[in-house]
């Protein structure tokens, strides 16, 4: 909770009910009339998460109420932080298939007896309840919602689907349509659509908790009954029909061969949508299942790939007040990342134009984030555009990002001589400019360092903090911990060409061009990166960085690697000549007047080594990276990739994948395809290490 006055009176307490015992998982307490709350409160970590010993610890609370039955119980978390982040993950990995099974049964056996309690039961959420957090709250037969607060089973997004009873619950509560969606989406519920949807029968501020949890037992507040829509799915054939749309358009976003969970969840519902029993057996042996599929393997490492990158970003950054030059794409969105985080920013630019704009993109973002009017005021008020400069001197950290022209950038810097304050850090957001070079017209060169955000920032949570040789230990780790204190997932590297991302995306954009030269059409070329698994092809990710910043990074490569790379194409030198820059002219190698290109092509005619030709270069850069210590370790540049640009999730990263598939057939690929095409291809020295 923000804002002035409430900074003022302090944060609201939550309220948690009569004072009891606690077991290290649980805190219970009785009060005068016979309700009892049981506050989930785990010891030493600040979030929730639902373990194997949370459900064990329930159990013999449920017995002991069962034996003596309250008025009431309400069901709570004590952490600040909401009510619970879904299962934890980390006790999936030692389960087998059976394992898996007979935890799942006796969990759902736990949830089941809060069901059939023959009380009222009550659970409050504040903050998020995900996963089995979310099938916690839909066991009990009232939901309060706390203003703010958010549901969703993301489990999709970890190869799975709900796994403890969420399946049945809310078909059954909010109707099968809006269920599924929620479901097969992983998209969050918040407070209004979960109220709309619901979910929660009413919402309150958490002021007003102990009286809504008084009208509850009462019998005030009725409970939510689904719609009649709803009813329609207890008819085979609807569901049949319905099911048929859902995997229709499943299938535009996750392919079955990759993701195999959307459509077990749809074959779920379309076969025991009507039987509740049938259904819960039919969701637990396909859990199960699901647990034990690479893809969901993947997406798990994907999981833990972002917690690693995240705890690089640990640690105080000591930075109140960031100045940014330059309101254009990349600055407005910086600003905005860090003024919604709570740093006081001040943002200026040469022309007034942008900062108009960057203001306007602000709102749209707070927009987007679905902040209150509250946070979203407190944000614009830290967010200060400053035409004049008056900022740079009291900034903890200056951000450069201004037009990507070395002159400029050195002109600017020599402006900053005698201007900062003293420990204030300086960072380029330079996407092809060598961090080393930069730091030679920067005022103090040990506080100087590469801060390499993606766009859009406000989607993309990897940032590539760039030491050069001569940045301080501290100028890292202080921009790193400024990545987690805003949010970002920081990626500490060395300085190189192309840093690690675009190092190994140009060879996959460029040599789609030189496929292209050869006659290969561009929706074939993209066709098969999507059927890899990429988000989007390489000719299509060119439009949409834009080609002349596209070309302009790979000349820049092109000049300072050793690496051989494909060719320049003439045809992009042309389109760039012409002003057809991608996206954002709304041509490029693309017409984009009708949104974002989603080619489905045919790909029998198409060359037999086009994927491997795509691809494998990316991996080549991976170790060459690796080689050249840029980077610390295969799941840093594994996390980078998928974060940055979304790399195939469920493959786990392109060094992950080269090791699935084996290191000698990769290299003896890449072999294959510098005799067939050229020494571009030639496998990297660094392969050796990894076999
Ligand atoms: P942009 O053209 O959208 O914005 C640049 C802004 O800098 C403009 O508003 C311009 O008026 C301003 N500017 C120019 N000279 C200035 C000066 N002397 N003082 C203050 N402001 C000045 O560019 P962008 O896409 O936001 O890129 C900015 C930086 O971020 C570049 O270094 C670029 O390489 C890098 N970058 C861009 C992307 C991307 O996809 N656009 C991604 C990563 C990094």
């Amino acid at each position: 909770m923000t804002g002035h006055v409430l900074e003022f009176l302090g944060e609201t307490k939550l309220e948690l009910g009569p004072v009891g015992e606690s077991d290290g998982i649980w805190r219970t307490g009785r009060d005068d009339a016979g309700v009892v709350w049981l506050v989930l409160d785990k010891q030493d970590t600040s979030t929730n998460t639902i373990s194997q010993d949370v459900i064990r610890t329930l159990d013999s609370h449920i017995k002991a109420l069962e034996a003596d039955l309250p008025s009431a119980l309400v069901i709570r978390s004590a952490k600040e932080s909401g009510f619970a982040a879904g299962a934890d993950i980390s006790g999936f990995e030692a389960m087998t298939d059976e394992g898996a099974a007979d935890l799942l049964k006796q969990a759902h056996g736990v949830l089941d007896r809060i069901e059939a309690l023959n009380c009222p039961t009550i659970c409050i959420v504040h903050g998020a309840a995900l996963g089995a957090g979310f099938e916690l709250a839909l066991a009990c037969d009232f939901r309060i919602g706390v203003t703010g607060a958010s549901f969703g089973f993301p489990e999709v997004q970890l190869g799975l689907h709900p796994g403890l009873g969420g399946t049945v619950r809310l078909p059954a509560l909010i109707g099968g349509t809006d269920a599924m969606t929620m479901m097969l989406t992983g998209k969050t519920a918040h407070t209004k659509r979960a109220k709309s949807l619901g979910i929660v029968d009413l919402v309150v501020e958490e002021r007003h908790i102990d009286g809504a949890v008084a009208a509850v037992i009462e019998g005030k507040i009725n409970k939510h009954q689904p719609g009649l829509t709803s009813r329609t799915f207890g008819l085979d054939q609807a569901r049949t029909l319905a099911a048929g749309q859902m995997r229709k358009e499943a299938a535009k976003k996750a392919p079955e061969q990759h993701y195999p969970a959307p459509y077990a969840l749809i074959d779920l519902w379309e076969e025991h949508g009507d039987d509740p029993k049938a259904m819960q057996k039919g969701e637990i042996e396909s859990f199960a299942k699901l647990l034990q599929t690479e893809t969901s393997k993947n997406l798990r490492r994907v999981f833990f790939l972002r917690q690693k990158l995240k705890q690089a970003g640990r640690g105080d950054d000591g930075i109140n007040h960031v100045h940014v030059i330059g309101a254009g794409a990349m600055g407005a969105e910086i600003a905005t990342a860090a003024a919604i985080k709570g740093k006081r920013v001040t943002l200026g630019d040469i022309e007034t134009d942008p900062l108009g704009k960057a203001i306007n993109r602000a709102v749209q973002i707070c927009k987007n984030k679905h902040l209150s009017t509250l946070q979203t005021r407190d944000a614009l008020d830290r967010l200060m555009p400053d035409p004049q400069g008056y900022g740079l001197e009291r900034a903890d950290l200056v951000i450069e990002a201004a037009s990507e022209q070395k002159e400029l950038k050195e002109k600017i810097y020599q402006g900053l001589k005698g201007k900062l304050k003293k420990g204030a850090i300086l960072a380029t957001n330079t996407s092809s400019l060598s961090v080393d070079e930069l730091a030679g017209f920067a005022p103090d060169k040990e506080s100087f360092a590469g801060l390499h955000f993606f766009n859009p920032v406000s989607q993309i949570d990897l940032v590539e903090v760039i030491s050069g040789t001569a940045t301080s230990k501290k100028t890292a780790q202080r921009l790193a911990a400024f990545c987690g204190s805003t949010g970002k997932l920081p990626a500490p590297i060395a300085d190189y060409p192309g840093f690690v991302v675009n190092r190994a995306l140009v060879p996959y954009m460029l040599e789609a061009m030189v496929l292209m030269d050869e006659g290969v059409d561009k929706r074939v070329i993209d066709t098969a990166a999507i059927q890899f698994g990429m988000p989007m092809g390489p000719v299509a990710l060119a439009d949409q960085v834009g080609l002349d910043v596209g070309l302009h990074v790979a000349e820049s490569l092109s000049e300072s690697l050793d690496t051989p790379m494909p060719p320049i194409s003439d045809d992009l030198r042309r389109r760039v000549d012409s002003g057809k820059l991608g996206k954002k002219t709304g041509a490029g190698f693309y017409d984009w007047s009708e949104g974002t290109p989603r080619p489905d092509a045919d790909l029998e005619q198409a060359p037999a080594d086009l994927t491997d030709r795509l691809i494998l270069p990316m991996l080549n850069a991976c170790v060459e990276i690796l080689r050249e210590g840029i980077a610390h370790g295969e799941d840093q540049i594994d996390g980078a990739l998928i974060f940055a640009t979304g790399w195939a999730p469920f493959r786990g990263g392109p060094i992950h994948y080269a090791r699935a598939r084996g290191i000698s057939d990769v290299t003896e690929t890449l072999q294959r395809l510098a005799n067939d095409h050229g020494p571009r291809f030639t496998p990297d020295k660094g392969w050796s290490a990894l076999g």
